[in-house]
């Protein structure tokens, strides 16, 4: 495997064996929540209703929210909780604005990376152990993942169980983040015999590039563990499974692909900028974000290029505008926080996994270019109310 990080392509072959292993994990994470989480998803649900929270969504976006929980507690807990102060407020806010004011992007990420290293990831930290989950904790916890720019999208959903957790006595949530410790347990041993195939060049990376990124702003983003990208793969696919039913009723529909899919890098691409993104200039026959444009012109879809970070309200719901479903794609570490961004706009939305993570900015020097695996992607394309899968 000479990826950077994953490939979805082993032993040179195409990535159709991943999906069909990723689909058969997907029903045994489910099958496995069925004792353990989902008699807490019910109970959350209730409450949602009872003080008309949300209209309650499928299941396996509850289930996913607890097992990232269950993840990114153990991952970053302990650090988060070292980190006693800094710009919190400022820093999420920054995380915002380079989405909003892209040509301000490279001053503020530069801040980022400095702000970061000096007040989010502390050298030495305090809590060497996993702490057990109290409330005030959790607060701190969610405020650092705001800060981070990263985990956002997981912190606005964790706030909310946070709020259910505040109305429980103290048996209850021990036995509750109990539940969530042994189902997180057992996803981190069954994940790395499932999908550890996919996975094995991160731990080499991480090796190799800690100094590199350390004052980068994309260090916790390029530094996520082996647990991580399987979460996130797994994610992606409860994270489809759930949003199905309201894609599918959409008619009209839209492909959003990252730049790293090109075959030229910016300068010699000749795609034009438009409000929304890129389009392609047709310059290139073998590119593949050019034979996804081709594609579109005969199946009637839209394709733009959309950088990293961009601010995805763009494709909400508009008055007097047909409602779009949205066909994203990007590399395991970044996929589940934009689908979860979608969601929040309204937009209904599936995700295609890129087969490899190559882009130049963020991964390797020269750049990959990268691309994902067309039969899932067609097969997502033309799922419509009737379609059974
Ligand atoms: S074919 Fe399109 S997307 Fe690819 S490099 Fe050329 S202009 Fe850019």
């Amino acid at each position: 495997m000479d990826a950077v990080t994953y490939s979805l392509k082993i032993n040179n072959s195409d990535s159709g064996r991943y999906y069909a292993d990723i689909r058969t994990f997907a029903d045994e994470v489910f099958a496995e929540s069925g004792e353990s989480l989902q008699p807490i998803t019910e109970n959350y649900t209730w409450y949602l209703k009872e003080y008309g929270l949300e209209e309650i969504r499928e299941t396996e976006e509850y289930i996913l929210e607890l097992l990232s929980f269950g993840v990114l507690w153990r991952n970053y807990a302990s650090t988060a909780l070292a980190a006693k102060t800094a710009p919190y407020i400022t820093l999420a806010r920054m995380s915002e604005w380079r989405k909003k004011h892209q040509r301000m992007k490279p001053y503020i990420d530069f801040a980022r990376g400095v702000l970061f290293t000096l007040f989010l990831l502390p050298y030495n930290k305090k809590y060497e152990d996993l702490p057990v989950p109290r409330l005030e904790d959790i607060d701190h916890v969610c405020k650092w993942f705001e800060a981070t720019g990263e985990f956002r999208e997981q912190a606005l959903r964790f706030i909310r169980w946070r709020a259910y957790w505040g109305t429980l006595n103290e048996t209850e949530l021990f036995n509750i983040f109990l539940s969530i410790r042994k189902f997180t347990d057992w996803f981190i041993q069954r994940s790395a015999e499932v999908l550890g195939k996919y996975t094995g060049n991160v731990d080499g990376f991480l090796r190799r590039s800690e100094k590199k990124y350390r004052w980068r702003e994309d260090r916790i983003q390029c530094s996520r563990s082996r647990l991580e990208y399987h979460l996130n793969m797994v994610g992606a696919e409860l994270m489809n499974r759930a949003f199905r039913r309201e894609y599918s009723e959409t008619k009209k529909r839209i492909v959003l692909l990252p730049g790293c899919m090109r075959a030229h890098a910016n300068s010699e691409c000749k795609a034009v900028k438009v409000k929304e993104g890129l389009i392609c200039g047709d310059c290139t026959p073998a590119c593949n974000v050019n034979r996804l444009r081709h594609m579109g012109l005969k199946k009637n879809f839209d394709v733009y290029i959309i950088p990293h970070a961009s601010d995805l309200s763009l494709w909400s719901p508009r008055k007097g505008r047909e409602k779009a479903g949205i066909i994203a794609t990007a590399c395991a570490t970044t996929l589940v926080e934009g689908g979860w961004e979608l969601k929040r706009y309204d937009v209904p939305a599936q995700c295609v996994l890129l087969d490899c993570s190559g882009c130049k900015k963020h991964w390797h020097a020269d750049g990959i270019p990268t691309g994902f695996n067309i039969p899932e992607f067609k097969r997502i394309l033309n799922l419509t109310y009737l379609s059974k899968t």
